[in-house]
């Protein structure tokens, strides 16, 4: 998918003041500095699309990007951990998890996940909630330029295992660097893919409502990390 425009449309709080749902969505999110701003000015061409990042308060917010008028690339705040009552919980704001939960046109969710660290517990424990909503993701494995492509790729087969044993999901897996720029084309295609089938559902299924789960994801060959 080649880009030929993308701007920055509005920041929301809170799912109410979302735009309406009017292009298909595609999400990304990721513990704070794992390369999520990074990945998407990669993926816009857009040295500083992202860099609300950077501004304290902003990082709270769901910030939507339109990119070639026709799809909307949506940077939501990363997730942690609380600890409550001697026992680790998974958090997110209201704002991601009412996103999450409730956008009808949210398409795909990118997970992101740091190529040179073991798998971790927040970021298996955010993907299994997704995997329990049913909702279609993907995995990210951010900074493979970093390290020895062996060491990425040994990552996300530990990853993959871990996953395994928490949800039956296969998700597409991608590795990114925006030194190389290793998987920008993959991603992006991977978008424009999904923006075609979007396309079809419609006309086979104009009557459908609400959010399309698509349980097509299964058919989605979960593939090697990209050299
Ligand atoms: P965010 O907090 O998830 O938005 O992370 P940033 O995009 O701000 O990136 C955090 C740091 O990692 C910055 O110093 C980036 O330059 C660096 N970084 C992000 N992606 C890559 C990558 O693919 N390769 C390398 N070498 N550094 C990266």
């Amino acid at each position: 998918m080649k880009i030929k425009s993308a701007q920055f449309a509005v920041s929301a709080p809170d799912l109410a003041s979302c735009p309406p749902s009017a292009l298909p969505e595609f999400a990304f999110i990721g513990r704070s500095n794992v390369g999520k701003s990074s990945l998407i000015n990669l993926l816009a061409e857009k040295k500083d699309l992202a860099k609300v990042s950077d501004l304290p308060g902003k990082t709270k917010l769901i910030n939507f990007f339109t990119i070639n008028g026709n799809w909307t690339l949506v940077d939501l705040p990363g997730y942690g951990y609380a600890k409550v009552a001697r026992e680790d919980r998974l958090e997110f704001n209201t704002a991601v998890r009412d996103y999450l939960g409730q956008r009808s046109n949210l398409r795909r969710v990118f997970v992101l996940i740091d190529s040179r660290l073991p798998p971790q517990e927040m970021d298996l424990k955010f993907v299994h909630w997704l995997g329990q909503r049913s909702l279609p993701f993907a995995l990210v494995f951010t900074k493979v330029d970093k390290q020895a492509i062996q060491h990425s790729r040994n990552a996300i087969e530990q990853f993959r295992q871990a996953l395994a044993k928490s949800t039956e999901a296969q998700p597409r897996i991608f590795a990114s660097s925006i030194v190389t720029k290793t998987g920008r084309s993959e991603i992006l295609g991977f978008i424009e893919q999904a923006l075609t089938q979007a396309k079809g559902k419609f006309v086979l299924a104009p009557m459908m409502r609400g959010p399309v789960r698509d349980s097509a994801e299964a058919a989605d060959e979960p593939e090697a990390a990209s050299e």
